[in-house]
């Protein structure tokens, strides 16, 4: 089964509408980061034109835990945060190359289990530990 696949059974698991704006989101979102004005453009490619439904779809998404918002560099990408084998909602490390401006994702949850087992978290309930790193490649020397 594909990723959008698990994602479209998760919404008709739990009784929540599949509408075609929905389903066409998680297609577009799927194995890329975008800006809202990315998502936008590329939902009007497929006839569907409506701010508002995007903006009420994107908020019950990050309600559902299905999409997380990222800041990479001052400018918010949405991401599909299900079932996605890079990372959850809860654990996502994101590089961005700052040369391309392309994103990356790292998994390595032996990095999140260490900073929720810090002694200075041991006070607290984390929501959520995201990680953003911006870098270069390097030159040949
Ligand atoms: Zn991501």
């Amino acid at each position: 089964m594909d990723i959008k696949e698990r994602y479209f059974n998760k919404l008709r698991s739990e009784n929540m509408r599949l509408t075609r704006s929905r389903k066409a989101m998680i297609e577009v979102l799927e194995n890329q980061h975008l800006t809202f004005k990315e998502l936008q453009r590329a939902l009007a490619k497929r006839g569907l034109y409506n701010v508002s439904t995007i903006y009420n779809n994107l908020d019950f998404f990050i309600k559902q835990k299905i999409v997380v918002e990222i800041y990479i560099n001052d400018t918010k990408y949405y991401d599909l945060a299900m079932g996605n084998p890079m990372h959850s909602a809860d654990s996502h490390i994101h590089v961005m190359i700052r040369d391309t401006n392309e994103i990356t994702e790292v998994n390595s949850p032996d990095i999140f289990e260490y900073i929720s087992n810090h002694p200075s978290m041991k006070h607290l309930d984390l929501d959520h530990i995201r990680i953003t790193i911006s870098a270069q490649k390097k030159k040949d020397i």
